[in-house]
Formats: structure tokens, C-alpha cells, sequence
């Protein structure tokens, strides 16, 4: 029987000394980590209310990367984290690209990586990928899907997938390599932390699979003033603007990138406390999650992040790190960069008032 790569991992490999890690972003890092971790543990030096996962993340770590940033500090060190236009963006390039091509072959796992985590074996893989058709491909969140046969492989906001033409050298390092029939080859790294997921498609997959599939993206119709509305609770009107928009995934695939743009678009601080917006600013807030997103998806992604074929993509942010320090287009203020919640903001003064 062809294997699923759903088989829990045996208990047997988990070392002795191995305490669980309470990194619990996602189960699927928490089973693998048991499973490679080497019994050293690291602290997040934040507080619980800081970090970007909003405990203090303990994690386990590999040898290989005990001097390496935690995760909570995965969008401070610049790694490449796709949201919803990268996303949307690459799932439509890999539709034209690779669908129809069938897998010849697959190698999962190659690459040592800590945070790079699987479901099931990613020794498994190459018996569960080879000889199968790449039907579709499609995106939900931040998350990009291919449809090979009746499997889905799914990739999470920090896989780079990248496409490579026949003859063109693989990587020396990735995390997965498939290569096709006609001699293309799609490969994927992990820059931070990462997700590479093959399962039965339609099978559940957690939390974060399915809030991605089934909550409303912003880019649809079904994403409209009164559901935005219905988003602001008792509760909710307390956070921030950052907290409300990007966090707990009450909008899946809107993180702290797009993030910022939209509230300088909006004119709203990161840290202003929903509760002290007028309906006018409200309104303005959603219309600027609504059209911002549209506007980097139509561009191809924003130019911080990489697309299929590794070329940034058309939008030019704004409020970002390649122009912390700069002047605001708007009003000439600075640009200024802040750490906020586990994650650096970019913020102009003079039209984001606290
Ligand atoms: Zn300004």
C-alpha cells in the first residue's frame, strides 16, 4: 500500500533527554521537533506579550542551528514570509508553469534544516510524489497548494518555491526537489521556518490549514464592510491596529508585511487601539486592506518578496525595510523603524498618529 506520510512519528526516535517543545505555531513543527531535536533548549527573550506567537517560545534546538534566531524573530531577520499577494501571485506562475508536468523525481528532506518540518517522512515522499501529475495549483492565505493527482502539497509562508529549466543547475541545498518528465524542475528552500506538507487532498490538516480555506480572503467579494465589521468584537476592539489586522489569524495571509502599507494607506499607527477609530477611519482601514491587497496581487507581490522565477515582485512598498530611514512619500517625514510585537514596524509620524 502506497503510504499517506500521515503515520505519526514513532515514538522510538524521540531521545531520552528531549522535553516537548512548546513552539505550537504549528503541530506538525511540534512532532518533527521531537523528533530532531538534540535536548538543547532556547529561550525567546521576550516577553510573553511581545513575542510574535505570543508566548515565549521555547524551542528545542537542532545543533545546527543553536546560534541561528529563534522564530519569532523570523520577520526581523528578513526572511522572505509570503502573504496573500506572493501567494496568489506564485500559485498562478505555477499553474502556467507546471501544471500537466508529471513528477519523474522526488527527494524531500536533503537538506538538514531545524525548522523545516514535514508531515509524515520526508524520506517518503519520493514514493508518494513519483509518477504523479501536477493537476493545479492554488492558494489559501499565505499558504500555496499543488494538486498532484489525489495528493496535495502544501507549502506554508516561509517555503520559496522556485522554478528551474531544463538544464539549469539544481541548488546544492533544498528542502524539496521535484524534478519532471520533460527535465523542469521545481525546487523549495526554508529560509526561517517552514512548512512542506503532502497529504491526501481534503484531509485535515490543523488550525492554520483550515482557517486559511475557509475564512473570507480579502481579495473576494465575500470579504465586504459588514464582515469586517463582525470582526470587531468586545474583545477585538482592544488590540491594535497590528493585533487586530495580523495577528491570531483573523485574516489568514494579511502578516506584518502587507501590514504596513495598509495602515500608512489608512493613516492609522500600528499601535493605535481599534477602539479609538471613528467609523470614517473604519471605513478607510477596510477599503485600504481591500485595495492595498489587490493592488500587490495584481503587481505580482511586493518587491521585498521573490517570485517563482526569484524576481521581486512589481509592488514597491512603502513603509518597509528598504526604506526605513527614508522620507515619506506623503508627507515628508522619516521613516521610522520600530520593534513592535515580535516584529519591526515601519512608521511615518507625521501621517500615523499614535
Ligand atoms: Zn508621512
Amino acid at each position: 500500500m502506497r503510504s499517506t506520510g500521515l503515520e505519526p512519528v514513532p515514538s522510538r526516535t524521540r531521545p531520552s533527554n528531549v522535553r516537548v517543545c512548546q513552539f505550537r505555531h504549528d503541530r506538525v513543527l511540534y512532532a518533527r521537533n521531537e523528533m530532531i531535536i538534540q535536548g538543547m533548549k532556547r529561550v525567546c527573550q521576550r516577553s510573553r506579550r511581545d513575542c510574535l506567537f505570543r508566548l515565549r517560545c521555547v524551542i528545542m534546538v537542532s545543533l545546527n542551528i543553536q546560534n541561528g534566531p529563534l522564530p519569532c524573530n523570523a520577520q526581523e531577520g528578513g526572511a522572505y514570509m509570503l502573504e496573500i499577494p506572493e501567494a496568489a501571485t506564485i500559485a498562478m506562475q505555477c499553474k502556467k508553469t507546471i501544471a500537466g508536468k508529471t513528477i519523474q523525481k522526488a527527494v524531500a528532506g536533503m537538506s538538514p534544516h531545524g525548522l523545516a518540518w514535514y508531515t509524515g517522512d520526508p524520506s517518503s515522499y519520493s514514493q508518494m510524489l513519483e509518477g504523479r501529475t501536477i493537476r493545479s495549483a492554488s492558494y489559501f492565505g499565505g499558504r500555496m497548494e499543488l494538486l498532484a493527482d489525489e495528493l496535495a502539497l502544501s507549502f506554508n509562508d516561509g517555503v520559496n518555491a522556485r522554478y528551474l529549466e531544463k538544464g539549469e543547475k539544481r541548488p546544492d541545498k533544498h528542502q524539496l526537489l521535484l524534478e519532471f518528465e520533460d527535465g523542469d524542475a521545481l525546487y523549495c528552500t526554508v529560509q526561517m521556518y517552514g512548512g512542506i506538507c503532502c497529504f491526501p487532498k481534503g484531509s485535515d490538516q490543523g488550525f492554520y490549514d483550515t482557517v486559511s480555506r475557509e475564512k473570507p480572503s480579502p481579495l473576494s467579494d465575500a470579504f465586504d464592510e459588514a464582515y469586517f465589521s463582525g470582526m470587531l468584537t468586545e474583545t477585538t476592539q482592544k488590540l491594535s491596529a497590528k493585533a487586530f489586522l495580523a495577528t491570531e489569524q483573523r485574516i489568514p495571509g494579511l502578516g506584518n508585511g502587507c501590514l504596513q502599507d495598509i495602515l500608512w494607506n489608512a493613516r492609522v499607527h500600528p499601535k493605535r487601539k481599534m477602539n479609538t477609530l471613528a467609523d470614517a477611519e473604519l471605513e478607510t482601514l477596510f477599503h485600504s486592506v481591500k485595495r492595498l491587497l489587490a493592488e500587490m496581487t495584481e503587481k505580482g507581490g511586493r518587491d521585498t518578496e521573490k517570485d517563482l522565477f526569484g524576481k521581486p515582485g512589481g509592488y514597491m512598498t512603502v513603509m518597509s525595510k528598504k526604506n526605513a530611514g527614508g522620507y515619506c512619500p506623503h508627507c515628508g517625514g522619516v521613516i521610522k523603524r520600530m520593534a513592535y510585537m515580535g516584529g519591526n514596524i515601519y512608521v511615518c509620524e507625521g501621517c500615523q498618529r499614535g
